[in-house]
């Protein structure tokens, strides 16, 4: 392993001025998926700035009903609270869909959203990756890509975007806070992760030494019911197949409201807005949400092996949908 500094920075303001005149410096978060990177030679910084004990560890009430939820609260805790469980509950179960409880004790908020792909050669430094290494090709799209990518991917790059509580966020329409030389901003989710077109080296629009702080999660409309569903390889420890968060309130029969994004599917999780333009105003019924769920998929371009993925996600979108519905 290549020698590192390390540095435990106090605050965001010290962070952040550590990381200037540094390029080849890194945030180390809970180190559950840099650490891993480190160790396989995929990436190695020169400082490490851990951030892991800033004091941003809080998850708070806001006055318009929403929540804010520091960077580094870990993935366990924020599962764990009852605000989340039940108001937020999609985003709770997809915490607890992820991983194991040992990392979900450790990963943090802001590393979560930050991990990077599980694409075997982007994973494997003998193999070319233009991800990993810009310009020297994608070995998965005619490789191993079952896991990989049937919406939105390039020609340069077909990986998938691997966080679960991502996928939720996106639903929920929450809001990532970051904090750089340049000042403070806040980027919506939907917004945050890019798809790879010609610049797959480039997951998120995250710019350089920028920090996360935190996400916020809009207040939730009463009578609204909201749910994770993932379909994976195994039981527990995978990575989804694909997998759907949904947000819908539904009235007298007719559904008023809908949110839904992928997971799975694509290099960042994939929220849905042609489904919920079906969705909205259309009967509460499973034709309803098959057609919704078909009119989304239309646009997908399974690659050689991984075809299955458009069936799956189809019938997650529909189980989930009908499942809240059903709570009205
Ligand atoms: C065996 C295994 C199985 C897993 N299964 C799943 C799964 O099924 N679903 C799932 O969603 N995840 C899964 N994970 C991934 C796990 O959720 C992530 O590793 C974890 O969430 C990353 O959080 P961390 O705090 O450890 O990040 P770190 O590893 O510390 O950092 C990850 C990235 O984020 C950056 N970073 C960290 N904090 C900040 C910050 N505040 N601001 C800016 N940059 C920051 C780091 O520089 C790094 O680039 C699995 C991991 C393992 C090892
Ligand atoms: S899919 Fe993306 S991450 Fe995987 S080999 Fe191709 S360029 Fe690399």
């Amino acid at each position: 392993m290549k020698p590192f500094a390390y540095f435990r920075a106090e605050s965001a303001e010290e962070a952040v001025g550590a990381f200037a005149g540094h390029p080849g410096a890194q945030y180390l978060g809970g180190g559950t998926n840099l650490v891993d990177l480190m160790k396989l030679g995929v990436t190695a910084p020169d400082l490490l700035i851990d951030v892991s004990r800033l004091p941003l560890n809080g998850i708070d009430e806001m006055p318009d009903g929403g929540l804010h939820i520091g960077a580094t609260v870990r993935n366990s805790d924020l599962a764990a609270h009852p605000a989340v469980r039940t108001r937020y509950a999609a985003l709770s179960q997809a915490l607890l869909s992820g991983a194991s409880g040992q990392l979900r004790n450790t990963a943090t908020t802001g590393g979560n959203l930050l991990q990077r792909t599980r694409c075997t050669y982007f994973q494997d430094i003998s193999k070319p990756c233009n991800k990993r290494a810009p310009g020297t090709g994608c070995p998965a799209r005619e490789g191993v890509h079952r896991d990989l990518a049937v919406l939105g991917h390039s020609a340069d790059c077909v990986a998938t975007h691997p966080s679960d509580m991502a996928v939720a966020l996106a639903a929920l329409d929450a809001a990532v806070h970051l904090h750089g030389p340049q000042g403070a901003r806040t980027v919506a989710v939907t917004d945050f992760h890019r798809l790879p077109g010609d610049r797959p080296d480039q997951d998120t629009v995250i710019r350089s030494g920028e920090l996360i702080t935190g996400v916020s999660l809009p207040p939730v409309l009463p009578g609204t019911h909201c749910g994770y569903r993932k379909a994976r390889d195994r039981a527990s420890y995978a990575f989804a197949l694909a997998s759907v968060a949904a947000v819908v309130r539904v009235e007298g029969g007719v559904v008023r409201d809908a949110a839904l994004s992928f997971g799975g599917l694509a290099h960042r999780p994939w929220r849905a807005r042609a489904a919920e333009q079906v969705l909205r105003g259309a009967p509460a019924t499973e034709e309803t949400y098959a057609r919704a769920a078909d009119a989304e998929l239309a646009a997908a371009e399974p690659l050689r092996d991984n075809a299955f993925k458009v069936p799956l996600a189809r019938n997650l979108a529909v189980s989930v949908l009908a499942d809240l519905a059903s709570r009205t």
